[in-house]
């Protein structure tokens, strides 16, 4: 007893494809003496093992405890079998069969071992950028087609040597079926050029970038989902000229240093974002920067944050091994454009900006900007969700069929589900332009390719102008459904930590469209999937000149003192209203007076901009969000007094407003008591948290709701975040917020996408 030999059959799903699954089933088999196979199916996995009992068993718990490090596990079963008698343990090749419901690895950053190989002067890929292996390397940057083979990636144009053959062949060998394999031999390589794309002659192109950068020129870098434009970041007049070259004014650029230790003479780091910067997912962090850290200034102009990220590729590994110390890394695309990817593409996108070109002669299918994410009230959270996590989909509570959400306009993304997936495309940008919109389009169809995703349901925003809803518009024998902005934000929320309705939804950002065409953006929802009614929202404010109040907070300033005081407002002596000038500021009055280009809005984002205005943080902003994030950064100390606040019934059968004069009254005598705007700030995040804790407490009473929901571009404020959850848990709610998807229209097109099924499957 006991020595019999049984078998089992085991399926496994999840991402089991093209991150060294099947060596490794293979190398637990030979350690435990199990016999079988191993082969990929369409939707992951299957092992046939046969052997003793207690092994069987000891090699199925291995499987879970220790799978390779890419790899994602989402279903195990186990069913068994007749023994066969094998005589070992083989690897069955990749059939003809389409394997589209597997999934797809996200680009993973250069591993430990590559890495050690790479500085190994005996090594034969010493020295070499694009040296991967299983555990790391391009994905789905360099996927057409699936199953993931060679012959569907970009790899395709590069025939194999007879070294790297034996290691891709050999199931022992690290290098076992890693698509992207290569050497200096027989794979790609780099070049550099000049600022008209003619080749220079140089020996050693990585070393020779590493000494321009430390020249303080700029390089445009070939990486693995599009171009980086690089400059040293120690340089002031260096990283100036970029922004001048870029037309980026004030927008904080990311930087990039060797490793950890760097990072931390530059930023204070947690142990979470410690974490969170060396994962093999490599997304810029915001962290608090150190001062006199030699940093420029122009780098990320008075803001306290500083975006860093570490090397992932061998060539950023290799240039930050001999360049600079601090290597500013932003998007090598001219402002509001798609990242470029060509390399023809990125010599004429990228002409007037980059003095140099360091480029490969491998192709990007489909490019990638980094992932930015920030910690938060304790947890990751994303600000961008792209190269890294993409395509790794969302696990939803159940099938939400083949659905495509279209997204919003800012910050844009695609998301297709299928079956209990929602697959998140990477970051497109703000689809305000025609090379947005190509991109995003070349998107969709991508995605529709590798996930083999035929959408039925096609799901928008209700904004008639957005090019997203132009485009779902455009799309025929599907069935159409428009989704309100905060609707999608909520849900979006929802889907992520699997929760049905209803709940209450605090859904605050800057700007969407509202059901009764006005601007909506401090919205209190009590919504299902399905469905929502408005309980209440932020009191109107009137935006004068319509867009450009976004970009001149001022604007809302003299809006909300006006809305609080009447023409009273310019008998105030603020110091605010000295640095407008008066026939303007009296202008804007008699817009809102007249309602001309004076549009109202419900928006959260828009109070924010006015306190930031009235307090004297800024008049003008020159990247979303800035107003909100500088207020936010001014904010210390602890609360002994709140402004007042209330809310009301805005009127027979309406919803109910929470006016925002009281606390611009508040705001107003804090400053002509001239107390600090620190203060200030602090208190102003406190009183909205209570307030609008307040009145969900009453809402939750009234409803039996006692689950809150937090989504929109405002909780990425990390006070107000962190005040929210306080304040809310305080009252004995539960509060779910943004983890895997960000708060901000990234995480639309996921909402609309289960609005949309939901609302499908009702009817
Ligand atoms: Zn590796
Ligand atoms: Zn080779
Ligand atoms: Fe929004």
């Amino acid at each position: 007893m006991g020595k019999e030999r049984t078998a089992v059959r085991l399926s496994i799903s999840g991402i089991v494809q093209g991150v060294g699954f099947r060596p490794f089933i293979y190398q637990l088999a030979a350690a435990r003496g199990i016999t079988g196979t191993v082969a990929n199916t369409p939707s992951g996995v299957s092992i046939v093992a046969e052997g003793e009992r207690a092994a069987l068993d000891a090699f199925t718990a291995d499987i879970t405890a220790k799978k390779p490090p890419l790899s994602e596990i989402t279903e195990i079963t186990a069913e068994p079998e007749r023994p066969s008698g094998f005589s070992g343990f083989t690897i069955i090749k990749s059939g003809g069969e389409s394997a589209r419901s597997t999934l797809i690895s996200p680009d993973v950053s250069i591993c430990d071992d590559c890495l050690a190989e790479l500085f190994d002067p005996n090594d034969r890929r010493y020295g070499y950028p694009f040296i991967n292996c299983t555990n790391c390397g391009p994905r789905y940057t360099i996927i057409d087609d699936i199953p993931y083979d060679r012959p569907k990636t970009s790899m395709k144009h590069f025939g194999m040597c007879d070294l790297c053959l034996a290691e891709y062949e050999d199931p022992s060998n690290r290098r076992f079926h890693a698509q992207p394999n290569a050497c200096p031999e027989c794979g790609p390589q780099v070049s550099l050029h000049d600022a008209k794309g003619k080749g220079m002659d140089c020996a050693d192109p990585v070393t020779r970038t590493a000494d321009l950068l430390k020249e303080g020129h700029i390089v445009a870098v070939k990486g693995l989902g599009g171009f980086h434009l690089a400059v040293d970041g120690g340089n002031e007049a260096a990283v100036k000229r970029l922004r001048e070259r870029k037309l980026r004014e004030e927008k904080p650029f990311a930087v990039m240093v060797k490793d950890l230790a760097e990072a931390r003479t530059l930023a204070r780091i947690s142990e979470e974002e410690a974490a969170l910067l060396t994962s093999f997912r490599r997304p810029i962090v915001l962290l608090e920067g150190r001062d006199d850290a030699g940093v420029a200034e122009a780098v990320s102009p008075k803001n306290r944050y500083l975006g860093i990220m570490l090397p992932y590729t061998p060539l950023h590994a290799l240039i930050m091994a001999a360049g600079p110390r601090v290597l500013v890394m932003t998007s090598g695309n001219r402002s509001d454009e798609p990242i470029a990817i060509e390399n023809h593409g990125g010599f004429a996108d990228l002409a007037e900006i980059a003095d140099y070109f360091l480029v490969h002669d491998r192709d990007i299918y489909l490019r990638s900007d980094d992932s930015i994410m920030r910690v938060t009230a304790g947890e990751r959270r994303f600000i961008r969700r792209s190269r890294g996590y993409v395509p790794v989909p969302v696990f939803l509570s159940g099938d939400a069929g083949q659905v495509l959400g279209c997204g919003g306009e800012q910050k844009s993304t695609v998301c297709m589900t299928k079956g209990n997936k929602a697959f998140l495309s990477q970051h497109i940008g703000d689809l305000k332009n025609l090379s947005t919109h190509d991109f995003f389009k070349l998107t969709v169809d991508h995605m529709k390719r590798i996930l083999h995703i035929e959408p039925e349901v096609v799901a928008h925003d209700l904004h008639p102008d957005y090019l997203s809803t132009r485009y779902a518009m455009e799309q025929e024998g599907v069935r159409r459904v428009g989704v309100q902005h905060h609707h999608a934000h909520i849900v979006s929320c929802m889907a992520e930590n699997r929760i049905e309705g209803p709940v209450i939804g605090l859904s605050f950002d800057g700007t969407g469209y509202g059901t009764d065409g006005t601007i909506w953006g401090g919205e209190v929802l009590i919504a299902s999937a399905e469905k929502f009614t408005r309980a209440a929202h932020m009191g109107r404010l009137a935006m004068p000149g319509g867009g450009a109040a976004v970009k001149e907070p001022w604007r809302m300033g003299i809006s909300a003192l006006y809305d609080a005081y009447g023409a009273d407002l310019f008998d105030l002596p603020l110091p605010f209203l000295r640095s407008v000038e008066e026939s303007k500021a009296r202008f804007m009055t008699a817009m809102v007076d007249k309602k001309l280009n004076a549009p109202m809005t419900s928006s959260l984002g828009r109070l924010f901009d006015a306190v930031c205005a009235v307090a004297g943080v800024r008049n003008r902003v020159y990247f979303e969000g800035q107003g909100a994030m500088e207020l936010e950064m001014a904010a210390e100390g602890t609360v002994d007094r709140l402004y007042d606040y209330r809310w009301e019934l805005a009127g027979e059968g309406e919803a109910l407003a929470l006016p925002p004069s009281p606390i611009i009254k508040g705001v107003v005598e804090d400053i002509l008591n001239r107390v600090p705007l620190s203060e200030i700030s602090m208190r102003f995040h406190a009183t909205l948290a209570r307030m609008f804790t307040g009145l969900v407490k009453e809402l939750s009473e009234k409803n039996t709701l006692d689950r809150v929901v937090l989504s929109g571009g405002v909780f990425q404020n990390s006070i107000f975040l962190t005040e929210m959850i306080r304040e809310l848990s305080l009252c004995g709610l539960s509060v779910y917020t943004h983890k895997i998807v960000p708060a901000n229209d990234g995480g639309l097109s996921l909402g609309q996408a289960l609005v949309a099924s939901a609302v499908v499957r009702k009817s």
